[in-house]
Order: structure tokens, then sequence, then C-alpha cells
């Protein structure tokens, strides 16, 4: 990376940031308070941002907290990965239409946007990264994927703090961005410093108005990179954690985490990674025209291991098995990576406060029981 690649400007100027970005076309999306929640929705100034404000998530817990801090980048992540921009949780596919002798079929699109994601996070970079490599790198480009993706420009936040959720460093995907944004952010005390990461984002850098990075706030910013990731609990046994989760189908501990799952899929829907999907046609009542729809699905349903007159995942205890070993193990053999990338969503957002770090110790421990975890984060 070249000097001109770096710049700092004070945090008042993000606003600038935002103007650029809407001169150029972009309609920006940001974190935003909802519900007591921080959603994804559409800003056009820095103080629609959550400034002021921090989340703390535990399992099964999300709370949002006042700090009356000029912060402007506090919250870490809400329940929203970067999934629903490229890959729609409601994707019309065809219009099927009844015509003279027989039937006229529209590939339908989505319609052109340029988004700009201001305040996406490394592990969201990580799972927009397997996501691509799912729809647009295998035998198969799928085209409204591609449309949406192309029209994208993402503005990541190196994190300085981790919640107790996050386990990112040892997914080896943050807590510092390395690849996959257009630009990069990090919060210092009223300064943030900004790095180009693509052709895209070097031309928005060369219209804003930057200081030099003075060394000793570079230094700081990677201080406190360093401290969020050492703050993380940290997942043992990367390396052989595939074959020991092959090695645990018949562990007892299946039973135990199968009595406390509800079968919900909201582990599934607020994952960054899952790509499960079904496909509904949904004719007219005058049965003239009928429109094909693709819809987020889940591993967790009762129906989605049905195939061919038998459902092979007939209970949570498969259900949960599969989910679980596919993201850890199975994932390698399929795409050549993990299917996590530790962002604890799934943890953070299920109703019972299942950990899928805690299953993995019990599962890998030789009694069942998991090995004491190291707290970290808030
Ligand atoms: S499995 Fe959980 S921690 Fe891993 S990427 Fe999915 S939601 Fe995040
Ligand atoms: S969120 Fe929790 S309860 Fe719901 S399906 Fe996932 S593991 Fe089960």
């Amino acid at each position: 990376m070249s000097a001109s690649d770096r710049g700092a400007f004070p945090s008042a100027d993000l606003q600038h940031v935002l103007d650029l970005l809407s001169a150029k076309g972009y309609r920006i999306v940001g974190p935003t308070l909802r519900e007591g929640a921080v959603v994804w929705d559409t800003i056009t100034r820095i103080s629609d941002l959550p400034i002021g404000w921090r989340d703390r998530q535990e399992p099964g817990r999300y709370r949002l907290e006042r700090t009356g801090s000029p912060e402007i980048f506090g919250v870490v992540h809400g329940p929203q990965s970067l999934k629903p921009f490229v890959f729609s949780p409601h994707e019309p596919l065809l219009r099927i239409e009844r015509a003279k002798g027989g039937f006229s079929v529209s590939p339908q699109f989505p319609k052109q946007e340029k988004i700009a994601i201001l305040g996406a996070r490394s592990c969201d970079l990580a799972g927009l990264s397997i996501q691509d490599h799912i729809f647009l790198k295998g035998s198969y480009r799928d085209p409204p994927y591609a449309r949406r993706r192309e029209n994208l420009f993402v503005i990541v936040v190196h994190c300085t703090r981790a919640l107790s959720t996050c386990f990112c460093s040892s997914m080896k995907t943050g807590p510092r961005a390395q690849i996959g944004f257009d630009l990069a952010l990090a919060e210092l005390d009223g300064v943030i410093l900004i790095e180009a990461g693509s052709q895209a984002g070097r031309e928005v850098m060369a219209e804003l108005s930057l200081q030099p990075v003075p060394e000793a706030l570079q230094a700081e910013a990677a201080k406190r990179i360093d401290a969020c990731a050492d703050s993380q609990t940290h997942l043992q046994g990367q390396a052989t954690l595939p074959q020991a989760l092959y090695d645990a189908h018949d562990h007892h501990r299946w039973d135990e985490v199968a009595s406390r799952c509800l079968a919900c899929t909201n582990c599934t829907m607020v994952c960054p990674t899952c790509f499960c999907h079904t496909v509904e046609d949904r004719p007219t009542l005058d049965r003239q025209t009928t429109e094909r729809t693709r819809l987020w699905d889940s591993c967790f349903t009762h129906e989605h291991g049905y195939i061919h007159g038998k459902n092979i995942r007939p209970t949570i205890k498969d259900r949960y098995r599969m989910w679980l070993t596919h993201k850890f193990a199975a994932w390698h053999n399929q795409f050549g990576m993990s299917g996590c990338v530790g962002c604890g969503r799934c943890i953070t957002w299920c109703p019972v406060g299942i950990d899928v770090r805690e299953e993995i110790a019990a599962l890998l421990a030789p009694n069942g029981n998991p090995a004491a975890r190291r707290s970290g984060g808030s």
C-alpha cells in the first residue's frame, strides 16, 4: 500500500465522505437505531448513525447502552450482516405467462442501484467473500447476486472493541479488515484514519481533503486493534477441528444441545455465510401468470430435510449436528475454507443462548463437558 492510499481527517468531516458518495450516485446505508437494535438503513447525515451508543452482546442477549461519548462507530454490529444486500431474502427469479400456444418466460433482475455500505466490520467482509465464492465462483454464476454485488461499495471499520460473543481472531477474519473493502476506517478519539483497498476507494480518497497520518496515530490504531483481538475468546484446535467433529458424530452432547434448541432458525438467518434457500411458484388466481421466487431457507426446518419421500433429518438433533458439522468441518471439504467467520451472531440471537464455542468445546472434551473458556469482550 502506498502512502497516498492512507490519510486522516477529523471525525466531523465524515460528512464529506457521505456527501461525496451521494454525489457519485450511491445510496448510503449505515447502522441506525431501531426498536432497541442496530439495523442497516439509508442515511444522509452522520447524525443518522448511532453516535454515543454501544452494544453489549452475550449468549441470547443484546442490549444497547448510551455512553454519551462522541464515538461514531461504538456499536460493533446488529443482527444483519451484509448478506441481505447481495443474497436477497426474497428474490423474484422468473415470471411465467401463458402465451398463444404455450408460455413466455421472463427472467427477473434486481434494479440497478449503487449502494455504499458504511460501517461494515471485518467479519462482515469475510462473510461476503464466502458468499462471493458460493454465488459467483462456482460452476454457476448467480445473475441476481452478481448484479447486486457489482454495485456495492464497502466502507469497513476496523474493530477496536470485541463483544463477548466475538471470535473473529480465532477464525482469522478480524478484527483488522485485510482485503475486500473499498475504504477502511479506524476511529481514534476524534480522528478517523482512512485507507483505500480498491481503485474505486482510491478515486473517492483522491477527492477528499486529507492530512498525512502521523506514525504515532498509526501505531495507536494497530495497538487498539491488537488489543481487541487479544480480548476475544479463543477457539482452540482449529487444525484438527474438522476431523474431531466427524469423529464426534455419536457424542451424547448432540442430545443435550437438541433438548435446548428450539429449531427457530434464528442462527441461520443472522449468519453471514448461510446460503440455504428454497424456490416457490406463486400462480395468480386466474392461472395466467406465475412468479418464481427464491426465499431464504434454513436447515433447521423440518421441511428442509425432506427429499424423495423421506426426511433425512427428522429430529432437531439431526439438524443441529448437520448445521454445526457443515460449518466447521464439511465446509472445508466443500469449499476449502471454514463456514464460520466468528461474528458471534448465532450466539447473541439464539433465544436460548446456545453458544457454538461451548458446543464445540464440549464435543471435543473427552468427558463431554466444555473446557473453561476465557472470558473477554463485552
Ligand atoms: S456460525 Fe455463528 S459465529 Fe459463525 S459466521 Fe455464522 S453466525 Fe457468525
Ligand atoms: S437460534 Fe438457537 S434455538 Fe434457534 S435454531 Fe439456532 S441453535 Fe436452535
